[in-house]
């Protein structure tokens, strides 16, 4: 199926680019035991993660796994459980009234994409109460012949965590390790949190992972720079806003200079709308910690 690959041990990728609100949503299965989907992706995600089941010859999923509850990740979570009565949809405990109440989390995704983001990134619908589960900070469930981690991993969010797969020492970052391939910090607004980032950071690096499974991108074989980039560019552009904000530019110039960096250090050419979604995140989080 075009858009679905095998990047693992029973792991595979699946990219849908036309479900995307603003980056393209990826998704992982692994096809051990009855399956775990991790980050189910947005509402329009659904039918190709049908197609995808079906050609893995996957009938049912043990769980479904979405690494925080914005909707580019978890989105579609509500609508994928419904499809598999016998799943379980593990989450952050700060995730599960999100997911069992959608409403908020509608509210701030209109806030920052507009009104009508359902139209273009599809319907949120709530988890059924008996299927979702908060998990513990180290906590293990079994797949089939694996075991997976829970590792809760705040920062982009704080109801993020990340999944060690301990039979391929894969970890399934999220946003925790930032947007491959150059790791610029993925500032959200709202519920970005500096400290916890770096913290993060740092937490996973110990974990020691042979292979990265990102959120927006591929898989990383090599992961052990990827920590110490992760944690510089965050500082760089913490240091960039923070700087702006106290010589009184506004978001969308500090924005700008984001932009002109990017472009100097990576040679990328990064959308204005995402430069001002980055530098407002780390503006409510320094105005939230009275730093600016
Ligand atoms: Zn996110």
């Amino acid at each position: 199926m075009e858009g679905l690959t095998q990047v693992g041990d029973c792991t595979y990728r699946l990219e849908v680019p036309e479900a995307s609100t603003f980056v393209p949503a990826v998704s992982y299965f692994i096809t051990d035991g009855d399956g775990a989907l991790i980050d189910p992706g947005p509402g329009a995600a659904v039918p190709a993660l049908r197609r995808a089941m079906e050609s893995l010859g996957l009938r049912r999923l043990d769980c479904i796994i979405p690494t925080h509850v914005h909707v580019d990740h978890a989105g579609g979570a509500g609508a994928v459980a419904a499809l598999c009565p016998s799943a379980r949809v593990l989450v952050h405990p700060r995730g599960v009234r999100h997911l069992a109440h959608p409403a908020h989390l509608i509210e701030i995704t209109q806030q920052i994409y507009g009104t009508d983001f359902e139209t273009r990134s599809g319907t949120v619908l709530p988890v059924s109460g008996p299927q979702l589960r908060g998990v513990e900070d180290g906590e293990v469930v079994r797949l089939g012949g694996r075991e997976l981690q829970f590792i809760h991993a705040p920062g982009h969010a704080s109801h993020h965590l990340a999944i060690l797969d301990r039979s391929q020492q894969g970890l399934f970052c999220g946003e925790a390790l930032g947007l491959p391939p150059h790791l610029l910090p993925s500032v959200a607004p709202y519920s970005f949190h500096e400290e916890d980032y770096l913290a993060t950071i740092e937490s996973l690096r110990r974990l020691d992972p042979r292979v990265l499974f990102f959120a927006h991108g591929g898989a990383d074989a090599h992961p052990r720079p990827a920590f110490t980039t992760a944690a510089e560019n965050t500082r760089i552009y913490s240091r960039m806003t923070l700087d702006g904000l106290r010589k009184g530019e506004s978001p969308a110039e500090i924005a700008l200079r984001f932009v002109v960096d990017v472009k100097r250090r990576f040679g990328l050419t990064y959308a204005p709308d995402g430069a001002q979604l980055l530098v407002t995140g780390y503006e409510m989080y320094f105005r939230k910690k009275g730093l600016a």
